[in-house]
């Protein structure tokens, strides 16, 4: 696993930065025997943001930097000066992004759009200085306001990804030959140690007006849905699929039943794939004459729509183009699409742990808080 370039799993721990103190300070200058509190307000500390980028298919890129860490904001000083917010940091991942608590398996974001941020730490607001607490009855307030505390969490980022259709076969079935004939672009994902278990997307266009994302996932063999193998793995990307064409080679011994089969495995890895819309083709079936072919229509016994194609000879391709269109439009199915995410059993996750995941050793910053009077902001005025 450690070799693959697909990452689709990550754990990183993730800090924000603290609030500058606001500063207690005086103004001293030659001539002006009282000059009153000049202490500036501390900066806000930097936020961790996570954002959507399209440009991202992988987590791959986080791999070698799981210490997320803002910037602090910087202690206000004299002469009203505003203490430096700390710099935000921006983790930038893949739509489809599912954010949990590494430590609860809670649930608690996920990234939908290109361009979307989400706040995943908040960072610590600056404190005020003492100039901020000059009144009318005190105009020489001894005291500043520390700056508020980071945030810190481990959080694992799981990749789903976002297609529009997925496929869903045995090996063999044609997937990938198939989305080579469909996608006119084919960005390749993975070097998978295992060719033959390299996810794939590719953008379908429909008559030059319209396209949608179609997602070869490979890996869905018998057993599958019991952890054999590396199916597993990927069958986890077809959750979100909006819908699944399943594809059966036209030389399979009994159609109907293979689709069975392929939908029992769905089944018991994940019921909840049952609620999703379905089709099927019939693949290879240039190897059909049309004799044969109105023979197997009559014997297919299944309840979703179904379409003879050929990804060599292109027979049925743009008829399963607009089919799949058809069925991505529909507003009934649309409705239904309405994901619901359950918290993670992180005891069941395999991340590579072999990583140190203790916070990185800080230089010891130098407290001078310790000048500060205490005060009770709260009752305070
Ligand atoms: P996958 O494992 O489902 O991705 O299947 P592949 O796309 O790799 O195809 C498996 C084999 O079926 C390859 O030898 C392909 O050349 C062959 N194949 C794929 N599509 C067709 C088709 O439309 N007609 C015929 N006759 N063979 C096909
Ligand atoms: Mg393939």
């Amino acid at each position: 696993m450690s070799e693959s370039n697909f990452v689709d799993y990550i754990k990183i721990y993730a800090r924000s930065g603290k609030g500058g103190r606001g500063s207690a300070h005086f103004r001293r200058e030659k001539y002006i025997p009282f000059g009153g509190p000049d202490g500036g307000d501390g900066g806000k500390g930097g936020s961790v943001i996570l954002k959507g980028n399209r440009n991202y298919w992988t987590l791959l890129h986080l791999k070698y930097e799981r210490h997320i860490l803002a910037g602090h904001g910087e202690n206000g000083t004299g002469k009203l000066c505003h203490g430096k917010d700390g710099a935000d940091k921006i983790i930038e991942v893949p739509i489809g992004t599912v954010v949990f608590d590494a430590d609860t398996g809670e649930f608690i974001t996920d990234i939908q759009h290109h361009g979307q941020e989400i706040i995943l730490l908040k960072g610590g607001r600056g404190g005020k200085g003492n100039n901020f607490f000059k009144t009318a009855t005190n105009q020489a307030p001894k005291y500043a306001q520390p700056g508020d505390p980071y945030e810190e969490r481990r959080v694992i980022l799981q990749l789903k990804l976002l297609a529009d259709v997925g496929l869903v076969g045995f090996p063999n079935a044609g997937k990938s030959t198939l989305l080579s004939v469909v996608s006119a672009a084919k960005p390749k994902i993975a070097n998978y140690p295992f060719t033959t278990l390299e996810p794939s997307l590719g953008i379908v266009n429909v008559r030059d007006s319209h396209s949608f994302v179609m997602a070869d996932i490979p890996g869905i063999i018998e057993g599958a849905s019991e952890g054999k193998g590396l199916g597993l793995r990927f069958l986890r990307h077809i959750e979100r699929n909006s819908l699944l064409l399943f594809l059966v080679p036209a030389d399979a011994d009994d159609i109907s039943k293979e689709y069975e089969i392929l939908l029992n495995e769905l089944a018991q890895y994940n019921p909840e794939l049952l609620d999703k819309k379905r089709i099927l083709a019939i693949s290879k079936s240039d190897m059909l004459d049309e004799e044969l072919q109105e023979a197997l229509t009559e014997e297919l016994s299944v309840d979703i729509p179904y379409i003879f194609i050929s990804a060599i000879t292109h027979k049925g391709i743009i008829a399963l183009k607009d089919l799949l269109w058809k069925e991505l439009n529909n507003q009934e199915f649309h409705d239904m699409e309405s994901i619901v995410y359950r918290p993670m059993d992180i005891k069941m996750v395999d991340v590579d742990d072999d990583y140190d995941f203790s916070l990185p050793e800080e230089e010891q910053e130098e407290d001078d808080d310790l000048d500060y009077d205490e005060i009770d902001w709260e009752n305070e005025q």
